[in-house]
């Protein structure tokens, strides 16, 4: 176990890409049920005035520094942080392996139709991959216990589920135990862009620091949503101490 660095009271861990990995392998083969969580600023500010969030967050298993802004609060608050771990890449690295180590992933998230056409594209990317099942995100209460069912019955290592901040931390949180899969990881759009229906910022603008700038201008009704991002970099500032 690594370092964790506290940033307005949500414990992340210094990790780079490979040594995240090697934590999520790790748990596979334990078999623990934990869960993984990827800590953008608007995931730390939204858990700054979400108790229960905030709760599950440090209670997870492993939260990597996702997004250039948790990898600035880290520094600017003296500590080291190796390098941004996206929650989209990581899910990728994991799939990369997954032939090899034989593991199975279950896509549960996304409008209907999204988790089978990401799957169609994961077994294009990474020949062999076996994806044990699809559910879409959209849900009533009372039909979680068939959507358990149905993900242990698929018997998946790994469990994507996108299904946005931060019900898909609270969903995998409470349903952790019924559910019995080694490793859950929230991953809120990665089906989406899987899938092809939302786009990831080109590599100059993620290299330069700027995919949030990128998501808020291709989805006008987040732009709200980007006011997060100058109140984290104050909050931070001024928990400095
Ligand atoms: N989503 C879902 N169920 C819901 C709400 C959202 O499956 O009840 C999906 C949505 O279709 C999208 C993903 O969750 O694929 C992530 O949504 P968003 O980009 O709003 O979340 P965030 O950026 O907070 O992870």
């Amino acid at each position: 176990m690594g370092t964790k660095v506290n940033i307005l009271g949500v414990h992340v861990d210094a990790v780079t890409m490979a040594e995240a990995v090697a934590q999520v392998e790790m748990c596979i083969m334990a078999k623990k049920g934990v869960l993984i969580a990827t800590a953008n600023a608007e995931m730390i500010m939204r858990a700054t005035h979400d108790a229960e969030l905030m709760e599950i967050l440090n209670a997870a298993e492993l939260v990597v520094p996702d997004g250039a802004g948790t990898v600035w609060a880290a520094r600017h608050l003296g500590h080291a942080m190796p390098e941004r771990v996206a929650g989209y890449d990581l899910a990728q690295e994991l799939m990369r392996k997954a032939p090899e180590e034989g593991q199975r992933v279950f896509f549960f998230g996304s409008a209907p139709g999204v988790a089978e056409k990401a799957k169609v594209k994961a077994e294009a990317l990474y020949p062999g991959i076996s994806i044990c099942g699809t559910r879409n995100g959209f849900f009533k209460e009372e039909d979680t216990p068939a959507i358990i069912e149905s993900i242990r019955a698929a018997e998946p290592d790994i469990l994507l589920a996108a299904l946005g901040v931060p019900k898909q931390e609270k969903w995998l949180w409470k349903n952790r135990t019924a559910l019995g899969v080694p490793v859950s990881i929230g991953v809120g759009g990665t089906l989406d862009v899987m899938a092809g229906v939302m786009k990831r910022a080109p590599h100059w603008m993620q290299r330069a620091k700027l995919e949030w700038l990128f998501r808020g201008m291709l989805q006008p009704k987040r732009a709200g949503r980007l006011l997060a991002l100058p109140e984290f970099v104050l909050k931070v500032h001024a928990s400095k101490s």
